[in-house]
């Protein structure tokens, strides 16, 4: 009887025991699924929530949470638990490492380009990098995948297949041109001198492309890479600075000139090879897009911000959602009435500390933020300003400046306004387990 009793106690421990771990683990996992429902919902509201190009999905059927696809990301809110299963956060700042895919022992994760609700535009390559224009190659971010090392390789490998075609035309003064000197457009440059073509660059801004425009320092590289003319390259994790100035040694060392600021605006078929057009003077501004409405022509109107400091008690009308816009609201904001319209419900893609500056600024009423508006007309005096969509409230505000920092011409448009073919991809797979 005793005995039976002892049992019966020690059973009743241990069942306790488990269920207090149990419970404990189950308000754990509440926890942190609450934490990860606040970011997503934060996300939502930042506009960081919605994929902007490549991006994980995950298999719910699949996924056995094991975090696994967490702690290989190098960045960080992309994914998290949810209820039990993996789910995007700031999905906008995936940049394609691949590493979550790599990682879920259970293949839950495929890695998709563009959504069904946000496609991304993408052109016609072949294998060898060749559009459907026979000479014209793409490599590259510009083709859909992303990363310093996809980019390098792509470029490196452009430059052999062109090699291997062999097509050399006694007209052309080059035998290639690379547009653009970010990493696909480097990796080109060094591998046609490697195999010593009369190659010239084109930068239309600074050399480096997105890794000179990072808003941060570190940069994450999960395998090597070969760049030519330098060989292996194992930085897995650098700094902006280092990658940067390692460029610009190497292409230095081999007297590689790159022009920067030379904005190529179209390339023409002509005779057998290609004639390449370019911006001429400042090619870095390219050509500002333009809101097309009453009014636009006035010369109060302008689309860069020169001399802030020279402008002082004017009613200002900044429009646009990118970084541009934003910064340039905040310099005009101490000495200026300044209302900031943007046509989208948050800013999205703009630099954390630009975020928390305008958060800063709307709260202290120094900038009028007015978001889902679109500037409809201009007037010497006035503006007409709409809210919401098309037939949305109209209100006639007081102004003497107008700011239009709704970006440049986008790269779909160049690719297109030079006979590329392109298919809008919504929520393709890149990277699929069989
Ligand atoms: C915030 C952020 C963080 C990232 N972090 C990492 C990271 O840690 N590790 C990593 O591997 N990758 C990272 N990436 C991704 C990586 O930066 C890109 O995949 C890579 O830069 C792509 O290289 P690219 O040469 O194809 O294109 P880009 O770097 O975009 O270069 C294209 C160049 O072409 C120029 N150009 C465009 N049109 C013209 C024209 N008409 N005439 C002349 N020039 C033109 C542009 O000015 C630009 O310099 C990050 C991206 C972002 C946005």
């Amino acid at each position: 009887m005793e005995t039976l009793f002892e049992n019966i106690l020690i059973y009743s421990i241990v069942f306790v025991f488990c269920l207090v771990v149990v419970i404990l683990y189950l308000r754990r996992q509440k926890r942190n699924s609450n934490l990860v429902e606040e970011k997503i919902l934060k996300a939502k509201q930042e506009g960081l929530y919605e994929p902007v190009s490549l991006h994980p999905v995950v298999d719910q059927n699949t996924c056995i949470q094991t975090g696994a696809c967490i702690s290989a990301c190098p960045e960080k809110d992309i994914l998290g638990i949810r209820n039990g299963k993996a789910t995007t956060i700031n999905a906008s700042h995936c940049i394609g490492h691949g590493a979550c895919f790599n990682a879920c022992p259970t293949q839950a994760i495929t890695l998709c380009i563009g959504t069904e609700k946000r496609g991304v535009d993408l052109p016609h390559v072949n294998y060898n990098f060749e559009t459907n224009i026979p000479g014209i190659y793409i490599a590259g971010e510009l083709g859909g995948m992303g990363l310093i090392k996809n980019a390098v390789e792509q470029g490196r490998q452009a430059v052999e297949n062109i090699v291997k075609a062999g097509k050399k035309h006694h007209k052309a003064a080059y035998d290639l041109i690379v547009v653009g000197a970010g990493p696909a457009g480097i990796s080109a440059s060094l591998n046609a001198k490697k195999h010593n073509l009369n190659c010239l660059t084109l930068e239309q801004e600074t050399l480096g492309g997105t890794v000179f425009n990072f808003p941060r320092s570190k940069i994450v590289m999960t395998s090597p890479m070969d760049l030519p003319l330098h060989g292996k390259l194992k930085l897995y994790e650098t700094s902006k600075s280092e990658l940067l100035d390692l460029w610009k040694s190497v292409i230095q060392k081999n007297n590689i000139t790159i022009k920067e600021n030379s904005k190529v605006e179209t390339i023409v078929p002509e005779d057998g090879h290609f004639r390449v057009e370019t911006l001429g003077g400042d090619g870095r501004q390219g050509s500002p897009r333009k809101l097309n409405i009453p009014g636009e022509e006035l010369e109060k109107v302008a689309y860069r911000l020169l001399e802030p400091e020279l402008i002082s008690g004017k009613e200002v009308m900044v429009v646009g959602g990118g970084d541009s816009a934003i910064e340039s609201a905040l310099l005009l904001a101490p000495n200026n009435k300044v209302i900031l319209s943007y046509r989208g419900e948050a800013f999205s893609r703009i630099k954390p500390q630009n975020k928390e500056k305008i958060d800063e600024a709307v709260e202290k009423g120094l900038v009028d933020m007015r978001l889902n508006t679109n500037l409809e007309s201009i007037e010497q005096d006035e503006i007409t300003l709409a809210s919401g969509g098309e037939g949305g409230e109209k209100t006639r505000l007081k102004n003497d400046l107008v700011y239009i920092f709704a970006g440049g011409e986008l790269p779909t448009q160049f690719l297109k306004k030079v006979g590329l073919q392109i298919t809008k991809k919504f929520g393709e797979a890149v990277l699929k387990h069989r």
